[in-house]
């Protein structure tokens, strides 16, 4: 008998830590290491949302709540979902989880059998094929290119669907390119999966409020109304609100799967942290405008980097329309040689002589299925981003 789970076998662990090991391992002989992995704002929550769960644990809301959620929580989504999307739910549609990723894994439990294909755009969030494999699911990807601005085609998607496909992930701002569809695209993509009914579609929207230049933040439900019965509209606290150790992901959506995400939370974690719930709650129904403010400072951010690594010899940064990463190309630094006469081969030789050569940590693109590029987080100040992308050009400049 084995001991460990066979689905559980395959299952890599974040192909983040590699690189974090390492950068841990240069920090420790005293280098200096700049990180630009990071998956989270380097904001702090604001005040007014700490202050809300301080007075939820001095009011003693630190019992159980009903596994699904406060009364008061989904209250709050279902109107933000109403305000900010044109989507209408009811408290039975809808489910406050532990965290965005608590939510997709919940989705796809309750819904894979054995075989049931998932269809995963590459670039991919790291998460999506590894939480399809726990369900039982088949993750089948469909590419993109730096010319379709690393977003899916219709044509794409049309040619990778089957009669076994479960699922779409559909994830716009994505992480890790940050390309987002703009409201004539979603059409698009949805013109095709009104041709394929039994294709249902997460939408993870948890970047929605990361936006730069104007574009219009849409989510499929609301641009495909006639989808609406085969969408799970997803999104959570951690970005838009600067609270990713609170823990609160939230999704609305047809009532048969939520009921069953529901049932399949009751039976595991219970109740997200009733305190978090709260914090939540104020965030989605307190002041919304440090949102934008914060928005400003990323689209700086993302300003300074793409034309600095667009500076760069060997490397093509793409200007992307949100979240808070970009995903260069380094197809021109590929069979060059560094300094001391390794070839560069692949995007993970790139990320290990950036971090050997320049001490900067950054996610090599085989670890979002999509080579040969590297993930910069830009969630930090803009005196370091300078430096790190100083140092980038400073690698490319030292391979022939
Ligand atoms: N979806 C995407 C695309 C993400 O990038 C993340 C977090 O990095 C999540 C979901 C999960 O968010 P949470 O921290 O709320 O679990």
């Amino acid at each position: 008998m084995d001991l460990l789970s066979r689905a559980l076998r395959s299952v890599k662990p974040s192909p983040t830590l590699a690189i974090i090991a390492k950068a841990a391992e240069l920090r420790a002989e005293g280098r200096d290491v700049i990180g630009l992995g990071a998956g989270e704002p380097d904001f702090d929550t604001p005040d007014h949302i700490k202050e809300a769960a301080i007075a939820a644990i001095r009011r003693g809301d630190t019992k159980y709540t009903k596994a699904d959620g406060t009364p008061e929580l989904k209250a709050a989504v279902i109107e933000k979902f109403k305000r900010e999307n044109g989507l209408d739910y009811t408290p039975d549609q809808v489910i406050i989880s532990n965290g965005g990723k608590h939510v997709i894994i919940n989705a796809l439990m309750s819904t894979i059998n054995p075989g049931d294909e998932v269809l995963i755009p590459r670039p991919y969030w790291v998460s999506y094929p590894d939480m399809v494999i726990i369900a039982g699911g088949v993750p089948r990807f469909i590419d993109s290119t730096l010319e379709s601005g690393l977003k899916v085609t219709p044509q794409a998607l049309e040619a990778a669907i089957t009669p076994k496909t479960k699922w779409l992930i559909f994830n716009s701002p994505s992480n890790p390119s940050g390309a987002a569809y703009s409201r004539d695209e979603i059409r698009a993509l949805a013109d095709v999966l009104v041709r394929h009914p039994h294709v249902y579609v997460m939408s993870d929207d948890m970047y929605e409020h990361i936006t730069y230049g104007g574009f219009e933040f849409t989510t499929l439900a609301q641009v495909a109304p006639e989808l609406y019965d085969r969408v799970l509209t997803m999104n959570g606290v951690s970005k838009a609100y600067a609270m990713t150790g609170w823990r609160i992901g939230y999704a609305g959506g047809p009532k048969t799967i939520v009921r069953t995400m529901a049932k399949l939370q009751s039976q595991t974690t219970s109740n997200p942290c009733s305190i978090s719930q709260a914090a939540a709650l104020e965030a989605l129904s307190g002041p919304q405008d440090f949102i934008a403010e914060r928005a400003r400072a990323f689209e700086e951010r993302r300003d300074l980097v793409v034309g600095m690594l667009n500076e760069a010899d060997g490397i093509t940064c793409p200007m992307p329309d949100g979240a808070f990463y970009v995903y260069p190309s380094i197809a021109g630094v590929i069979g060059k040689r560094t300094p001391e006469g390794k070839v560069i081969e692949s995007d993970l030789d790139f990320s290990t002589f950036l971090l050997e050569h320049q001490s900067v940590a950054a996610v090599h693109g085989e670890a979002f299925g999509l080579s040969p590029h590297f993930r910069v987080s830009y969630a930090t100040s803009v005196a370091i981003l300078t430096e790190a992308c100083t140092r980038i050009q400073k690698a490319c400049a030292a391979l022939s």
